[in-house]
């Protein structure tokens, strides 16, 4: 977590309520949670006031924080029922957390869905978090400048500001903001799910909540909100095309004057080879070569592959889907678990298919390939500090944190050319050697050929070792955290507030 606080006097602080499901430490599926635990600090680092509601899952209470009751109650109507909640606090540094509790909803095993299935009430879920947020802001006596919700969970909220409460002074003059972390998850649901969230059938039309013929708690976000970001400039202008915009690229195109793409950083105290708990030698940008060595060392004996410090050390971290193009890779490993003298290690979770093909890999090729079907943080820190090469061949990619972890750790990206990862990773070309710019491997095409002669090609750099040194030296020295971006955010809630308040804030 980002603890410095650096005070910056002549800052006028703005008030900034994150709205999301997911944070870290008390919740997170993947980049959505990383974001909104890391991102209200450097804003609060900047001199702002910056809170963040997220539900109380089970899972809050083993984050190892503290967290109280606040004793406020509230009753909010989710259809034809009424639901009562009440908030939770926790503070960490100069950040402080709500949570919205309501155990019906979210005292369960996990977030969204059990076995690959979505929880059959996820909409009741999110409708009754939506109106939750918007008494909360009453019941904690925080008025936001800026409401800051984050992808479909969250996406009425801004519905319900313009529709419900933009009326009472207390709301009014707040400017709300949505950041689609990716726009494949858009919420949608039976049309008679309008019916929970309260808001009259008129607003069900193509132009705000439907979306061919289903609610869309997205599209209504997209539509309400005041300003629209996403996590990286290309994605902002991809999706805004039939290739990536979901069906959602018309609606989108019509917001464009207000759409920011801004690229997330990474949480440098967390993602730091000089302080990291889990590695085996702890390391900087002098000692990288040293001390990844005996990460790599380390990372071998852990999963069981020959210590060889010779072979490249290819790994993957991620959610095991076909936007992240495991199934690519599962197309071209049978060749090269073969015919490549280069070891293999995988971590991650999701499509059970894809989950059983990787199992087979390491059953049948155990010299070669490690898998780890799991989500576990330190093992993740362990894999980039230890791997030579990082692969992420996504089919779509808003951002990509990943791949800015790898670098961090000296390990070389290789990636597809799109979204987020056009926007971070330089191809090894002469040109881009030389200037000293590259700092991984990229294609274009979704051909896992194509993929593959990338990784021939980032293999045969690695048995140079000079330019490799290089492209990692590269690597480490860039600095991908939030110092970039977090006042680009600023940026955009002062100009979001110019626009409702109609103010020169
Ligand atoms: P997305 O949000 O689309 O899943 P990102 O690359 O933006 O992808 O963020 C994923 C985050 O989750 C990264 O911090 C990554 O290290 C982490 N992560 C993904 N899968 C795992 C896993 N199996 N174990 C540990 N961390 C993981």
């Amino acid at each position: 977590m980002l603890s410095k606080t650096v005070s910056r006097p002549e800052v006028t602080p703005v008030r900034i309520l994150f709205a999301s499901s997911e944070a870290v430490p008390f919740a997170t599926t993947g980049g959505l949670g990383d974001v909104c635990g890391s991102l209200p600090f450097a804003l609060a680092n900047l001199g702002h006031d910056v809170r963040v509601i997220i539900p109380a899952y089970r899972g809050i209470w083993y984050a190892g924080r503290e967290i109280r009751s606040l004793g406020l109650e509230f009753i909010v109507s989710v259809g034809s029922k009424t639901v009562s909640g009440r908030l939770l606090e926790s503070r960490a540094d100069n950040v402080t957390f709500y949570f919205v509790q309501q155990d019906y909803y979210y005292d369960r095993d996990a977030l969204y869905n059990v076995h690959g299935q979505d929880y059959a009430d996820n909409c009741e879920r999110f409708v009754f978090f939506d109106r939750a947020v918007m008494e909360a802001i009453r019941l904690l006596d925080f008025v936001p400048d800026i409401l800051h919700v984050h992808d479909w969970q969250t996406g009425l909220v801004p519905a319900y500001l313009k529709i419900e409460y933009s009326q009472s002074p207390l709301y009014r003059g707040i400017g709300s903001v949505l950041t689609i972390h990716n726009l494949a998850y858009q919420g949608r649901f039976w049309h008679w799910d309008m019916l929970l969230t309260g808001l009259d059938w008129k607003y069900f039309n193509w132009r705000q909540m439907e979306f061919y013929g289903q609610l869309s708690f997205l599209k209504t976000g997209i539509v309400f909100a005041d300003t629209i970001s996403t996590v990286s400039p290309r994605y902002a202008q991809e999706i805004q095309t039939p290739e990536f915009g979901w069906g959602l690229e018309g609606v989108l195109r019509s917001r464009r004057d207000v759409l920011y793409g801004i690229l997330n950083g990474i949480d440098d105290t967390v993602w730091n080879p000089e302080t990291d708990p889990h590695i085996a030698c702890r390391y900087n940008a002098q000692t990288v070569f040293q001390g990844k060595a005996i990460c790599k060392k380390a990372l071998q004996e852990e999963m069981g592959l020959p210590v060889r410090p010779d072979a490249p050390l290819i790994s993957m971290i991620g959610r095991i889907t076909h936007q992240k193009g495991f199934d690519m890779v599962a197309d071209i490993l049978p060749y090269w678990l073969e015919k490549e003298d280069a070891q293999w290690v995988i971590l991650g979770t999701g499509d059970t298919a894809l989950e059983q093909r990787f199992r087979e890999f390491a059953d049948r090729w155990p010299q070669k390939i490690a898998v780890r079907i799991d989500f576990c943080h330190p093992l993740a820190h362990r894999i980039h500090a230890g791997a030579d090469i990082f692969v992420m061949p996504s089919r779509f990619e808003p951002c990509g944190l990943a791949q800015l972890q790898a670098l961090r750790y000296g390990t070389v990206p290789v990636v597809r050319e799109i979204g987020g990862l056009a926007d971070t990773i330089v191809d090894c070309r002469s040109e881009n050697a030389a200037g000293g710019r590259a700092n991984g491997f990229s294609f274009s095409s979704e051909d896992p050929w194509e993929l593959s002669r990338t990784l021939q090609r980032a293999c045969e750099t690695y048995r140079q070792p000079d330019l490799w040194r290089q492209l990692i030296q590269n690597g480490i020295t860039q600095d991908w955290s939030w110092r970039h971006s977090a006042p680009r955010y600023i940026e955009m809630y002062e100009d979001t507030l110019r626009r409702v308040r109609g103010t020169n804030q």
